[in-house]
């Protein structure tokens, strides 16, 4: 079966133009310039750009990943799906290793039936002065061997770890990670800029939510982030909520780093897409106030309550990228993180039919993944 997507303005990665599309069993087929030569679905004039990506993600909808259950991770998967993010990583939070493990064997079985494209252990071994909400009683020094027990758990589906590079035994772990196809992110570190370096050479290649849980910029101490942001091997995730980053050190980052290596990422928890109240992030309680997650004690922000779509919008209205650039950041380059660029993250023939629908102003108008409506595009 065969659907024609009409009077469509398609952001492709070679820049935006009016036209049409057609998809079939769950694969885009064409995409063409001006109107489309047979009757289709009117689009009247909207945006269609890829389906979001998203990197690190612990939930919504009430659900939390870390937790493992199945329900709650099915609810804040559709709650994404609704606000455009078609492919997502599960990220889990500091735990002991044996409820890391059960968390990860449980989500690996979502991974088998498509559901994220793989998991995220982030923590347990982050630095004690960065941990933000991680349960600081839980931290622990990285070693390659628990690290391989971690791996195993998730049967094939674990594709990152974020860790602090300072930690003993850290640059080895880094190596295992890289060794096993596990992409190695530092963060929650208190990590110099030589240390980062070191962490780097090992094979790290994802800096996690740059700038925040790290040592800030400094002119005579440049630290994690100058680093992170000036070396080619590395992408850096930016939580872009106006909360976690402000517009303009977005903008600086992206300067630095270029589309290519900028990715947009939630950071979301539970209470995404859920009202003001109490909430938990793995074993640390967290109060959501005027949509701002901060840990019931201590104040530290845990986590967002931001979703792809707005990441988006913001990255355009408030940041100033055009919509090809931040389409890039929001879709193409988490995609070729995760290594699956040939099937996601841009519009193109052979691609997966995972589009979003977007009004002048940004708002979603429409959700596609693998070819199926998540969110109808409603009439224009
Ligand atoms: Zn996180």
């Amino acid at each position: 079966m065969s659907l024609t997507l009409a009077d469509a303005r398609i952001v492709t990665p070679e820049g935006a133009h009016d036209g049409w599309l057609t998809i079939e069993d769950g694969r885009i087929t064409h995409v063409g310039r001006g109107s489309a030569p047979r009757a289709g679905h009117s689009l009247g004039g909207r945006h269609v750009v890829p389906g979001f990506v998203d990197l690190h993600n612990h939930g919504g909808a009430g659900g939390s990943f870390p937790t493992g259950d199945h329900d709650g991770a099915r609810a804040a998967v559709a709650l994404h799906e609704r606000h455009g993010t078609t492919t997502m990583v599960a990220s889990l939070v500091t735990g002991a290793i044996d409820e890391l493990t059960t968390a990860a064997a449980s989500l690996a079985e979502l991974c088998d039936e498509g559901l994220f494209a793989g998991l995220h252990f982030e923590g347990p071994y982050i630095a004690a002065a960065r941990c933000g909400a991680h349960n600081p009683a839980l931290l622990r020094e990285p070693s390659p061997g628990e690290f391989a027990r971690l791996v195993k758990a998730g049967r094939g589906h674990v594709r990152m770890l974020t860790l602090a590079p300072e930690l003993p035994g850290a640059l080895d772990t880094i190596r295992a990670a890289a060794a096993e196809g596990v992409i190695a992110a530092l963060g929650h570190t208190s990590a110099t800029y030589e240390q980062t370096l070191a962490g780097i050479e090992a094979g790290a290649t994802v800096a996690t939510h740059l700038y925040n849980a790290m040592v800030p910029l400094g002119h005579r101490d440049p630290g994690p982030i100058a680093a992170l942001l000036q070396d080619e091997r590395v992408t850096v995730e930016l939580i872009n909520d106006g909360v976690h980053v402000h517009p303009a050190m977005l903008r600086l980052a992206y300067d630095v780093a270029g589309p290519a290596r900028t990715a947009l990422v939630t950071d979301a928890m539970a209470a995404t897409g859920m009202g003001d109240g109490d909430y938990v992030l793995g074993s640390m309680r967290v109060n959501v106030a005027g949509g701002v997650a901060r840990l019931a004690e201590g104040g530290s922000i845990a986590g967002s309550t931001l979703t792809m779509d707005v990441a988006f919008r913001r990255a355009v209205q408030e940041v100033g990228l055009s919509l090809p650039e931040a389409v890039e950041i929001a879709s193409r380059t988490p995609a070729r993180v995760l290594g699956i660029a040939d099937r996601v993250g841009s519009i193109a023939v052979g691609k997966s039919a995972d589009l979003v629908v977007l009004t002048d102003e940004l708002e979603v108008a429409g959700v596609m993944r693998r070819g199926a409506w998540v969110r109808p595009a409603e009439p224009a």
